[in-house]
Order: structure tokens, then C-alpha cells, then sequence
């Protein structure tokens, strides 16, 4: 799928534009959310915080550059880490990485914020970051049941750029660029990429137009590529847009630009996105790892916004596949004001199968958190069923069978429950029916 030298492409609209870690380590350096100003931290004027971490970083590896080139997010897209090169005098490669780096063309390029490489560990390959952003080997490894499409979103594609697969909504991909590329994504086959690929602005309108067309539409989530990596410009004027159709309801981002670059999350991007509420965000993390001071203070901008915001984590074998550092993740995103909304089985991209548990790992992990913490805590594991199928949720099963006309309930620790139900029966899995 993917085989010189990655090389990303520039960001859209300008030349400037878009802790030493344990593998599945959770730092005890984790901030503590919306506090944002301790002795390890440090604010920058008005604009942001910057971390003790990100100034070892900066001082290191951008010695040139200025707190203030950091704190600004088109400084973060202009000085990505892209190349071969670049990485090397950050990280200590294994042989597997630079041979998959090396092999790689074609869409899904390395693409790293130094902001971002600065979460990453320098010499373990299997920390849980630096996995889910450095190519390996097994990227070019396609396995039983992987493809490059598969949520068949190319075949529910009325127009370019838009995905029509559920009734009353569709996702709007307003961009093909992103500031860091996940190695596990499940739009690999186009983000990063030139050409026919990528998102023209022909097609944007058109799939305005086609929303404006199609009065049973009343959600209209924006993604990508990740939106907010569009100039203020650009995302106010499709937001406009989608705010004079009166059958849409209301618009959800998706992004991961507030994990990867909080940075982006500046006074005036919020000020537009305060201007068309009924607003929702969905943030991608996937490790408490991600949640620094930076990023605390991004959610907190957003929230003080007014929109609410939920979080997707795509489960990845030696990640965030153990209860641990998953509840570090959750309780830590409940502190930044984030609701985890799903868990996701990660899809069967090709070349995934090093990144991909067995569903019952999801469910495992569900069982972990359902009664043992806060419920706001509990995200919906769901499997996105290939070739268009959407999203199907799975949960532990806890109806342990009937006893005449009580369901006996099985609670979070093993107790089992009787309750009063005479009316048509639940559906009990086999193995549970007595
Ligand atoms: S930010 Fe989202 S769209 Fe971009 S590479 Fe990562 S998973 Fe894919």
C-alpha cells in the first residue's frame, strides 16, 4: 500500500499555514486539567501555555526559534517533521522504522508537529505515541479482510467529498490535510495525499450544494483530513454556508488538530466557532500521554466556547489496549471536560493487523470501566462494520437468563440481581440462557 522517501505535501493555504516516555507509560507529569500554570509550565503573554517539556524540546531541536514561533500554530505546520532526516536527529530509529520509512510512498506520508514529536520517546520503538505516528514494516503487510476503503465510504459517495451513509446525516471532508499523520488511519487511503485525492475546492461546493439539495439531512459532521487545520477563513466560509440551510440542524468537527497541535486553538478560531452553535466537537486522543498542559488548556478554550465536546480513541494492540492506562485516558479526559463518546475497534485498513485486538479486547476493557467508575467515564465500544454497515456497539452482556418471571441481572461485580419483568423477554445470549 505504501512503499523514497515520505514527503508530505504543504498545507493548504500557505508556506506557513497547518516526557520522555515508557511504552504505555502514564506519567505521573500528566497535568492536572485546566490547571494550566504550575512551575513546570509557563504562559506566553496572552497566547499559550508552554510547557517545561516543550521548552527542553524547542531549546534542542529549534534552537532558531522563539517560545513565540512555538506557541503559533502555522509555525507548527511549516516546521513538521517530514523526512527521513528530520526524524533521525530526534528519535533513535530501529531498522524496521527507517527501512518502512524509506520504502514509503503515496498517501498517509510521515507528518509529525514538533509539538507533537515532542511526546514521542527517543530511543523505545514501542512507546505507545511514537507507534501510532513512526511507519513500520508491517504497514506494507496486508492481512485476510483489510482494505483500503473499509467502511466503503467511496460507494456512499454522491459527490466528491461527501459520505451519505446514515438517513439524516453525512460527513463533509473539507480537506485531505492533516498536521500529523496516525499511522492507523482509517482514511489512509487519502489523507496526505496529491492529486485525485485530494479535497479541491470545486468539490467542497458541490457537496454544499448537494446538502443544500437534500432536505433529510439535519447533521452535518466536517472532517477530513482534520478541518480545523483550514485557515479561519476557509472553516468560517463552510460553516456559513452550512448555517443558512435551515434543514441542518446543527455541525460536528472532528479533529485532532487540540491533541497534536493545541496550539491552533487561538482566541479568534473560537470566536468563529462561537458564532454557529448548535456547534458539537468530536477530539481524537489516544493515550493519557496526550493530555499536557497544552492540551488542557485548548480544551478549556473550547469548552469556555460553549461546545461540547466528546472524544473518540481508536483501540491499538500495546497502545491503549489495558484497563490502566485506558482509565488514566478517561478520567483524565472527564478532568479536561471531555466526554469519552467511543472506543473503536480499530478498522481493517490494509497493513493495520500490527495495530488491530480481537473485539473481545473492547468488550474485556467496557467491563473494566462499566460500575468501576464514573459512568460520564464510560465511552460506547463500537465496531464500524465494513463496507458500510456503521457503527454497531458491543457490551458486555450482563442478563444472566429468566426465573420465572424475574430477569436475573448480573451487576458490574459479579452479584446477581432479580427483577420484576413479566412482559415480552429480553433476548439472552445462549451461553447465558438457564
Ligand atoms: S488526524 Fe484523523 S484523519 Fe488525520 S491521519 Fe490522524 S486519524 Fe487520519
Amino acid at each position: 500500500m505504501k512503499t523514497a522517501l515520505p514527503v508530505a505535501e504543504e498545507p493548504p493555504q500557505a508556506v506557513v499555514r497547518h516526557r520522555p516516555l515508557a511504552k504505555k507509560s502514564v506519567t505521573p507529569s500528566i497535568a492536572p486539567a485546566i490547571k494550566v500554570e504550575n512551575s513546570r509550565t509557563r504562559r506566553i503573554g496572552p497566547r499559550f501555555v508552554v510547557s517545561e517539556r516543550s521548552r527542553e524540546f524547542l531549546r534542542r531541536h529549534y534552537p532558531d526559534a522563539t517560545l513565540e514561533n512555538w506557541t503559533d500554530w502555522r509555525w507548527q505546520n511549516s516546521n513538521r517533521v517530514r523526512t527521513l532526516a528530520m526524524l533521525e536527529q530526534m528519535i533513535v530509529l530501529s531498522d524496521d522504522e527507517r527501512e518502512a520509512i524509506k520504502r514509503h510512498t503515496g498517501a498517509l506520508p510521515v507528518g509529525i508537529t514538533p509539538y507533537y514529536a515532542s511526546l514521542v520517546d527517543r530511543d523505545d520503538p514501542n512507546q505507545a505515541i511514537r507507534r501510532t505516528v513512526v511507519p513500520v514494516l508491517g504497514e506494507y503487510v496486508t492481512s485476510r479482510g483489510e482494505g483500503d476503503d473499509p467502511l466503503g465510504e467511496d460507494t456512499h459517495s454522491p459527490v466528491p467529498g461527501l459520505v451519505h451513509r446514515y438517513p439524516d446525516r453525512v460527513l463533509l471532508l473539507v480537506t485531505n490535510f492533516c498536521s500529523v499523520y496516525c499511522r492507523y488511519c482509517t482514511r489512509a487511503r487519502m489523507v496526505g495525499s496529491a492529486g485525485e485525492r485530494s479535497v479541491k475546492k470545486g468539490d467542497i461546493e458541490r457537496a454544499l450544494e448537494y446538502i443544500e439539495a437534500t432536505p433529510v439531512v439535519r447533521d452535518v459532521l466536517i472532517s477530513g483530513g482534520d478541518p480545523l487545520s483550514l485557515d479561519n477563513d476557509r472553516l468560517e466560509y463552510i460553516l456559513g454556508r452550512l448555517s443558512k440551510i435551515r434543514h441542518v440542524e446543527f455541525v460536528r468537527i472532528g479533529s485532532k488538530q487540540p491533541v497534536v497541535q493545541p496550539m491552533r486553538v487561538t482566541p479568534e478560531l473560537t470566536r468563529i466557532l462561537k458564532r454557529y452553535h448548535p456547534l458539537w466537537m468530536s477530539l481524537h486522543f489516544t493515550h493519557p500521554d496526550e493530555l499536557t498542559p497544552e492540551v488542557a488548556e485548548a480544551c478549556s478554550r473550547l469548552a469556555d466556547a460553549g461546545i461540547p465536546l466528546g472524544s473518540q480513541t481508536v483501540l491499538m494492540k500495546g497502545v491503549n489496549d489495558d484497563l490502566d492506562t485506558l482509565k488514566h485516558l478517561v478520567h483524565g479526559l472527564l478532568r479536561n471536560r471531555v466526554k469519552p463518546y467511543y472506543l473503536y475497534q480499530c478498522d481493517p485498513i490494509s497493513g493495520s493487523a500490527h495495530f488491530r485486538t480481537p473485539v473481545s479486547k473492547g468488550v474485556e476493557l467496557i467491563r473494566g470501566l462499566r460500575g468501576h467508575t464514573t459512568g460520564y467515564a464510560v465511552p460506547t465500544f463500537v465496531v464500524d462494520a465494513p463496507n458500510g454497515g456503521g457503527k454497531i456497539p458491543l457490551s458486555p452482556d450482563y442478563v444472566a437468563g429468566y426465573d420465572g418471571d424475574y430477569l436475573l441481572l448480573r451487576s458490574y461485580d459479579g452479584g446477581t440481581y432479580r427483577y420484576p419483568d413479566s412482559g415480552e423477554r429480553v433476548r439472552v445470549a445462549t451461553e447465558n440462557a438457564s
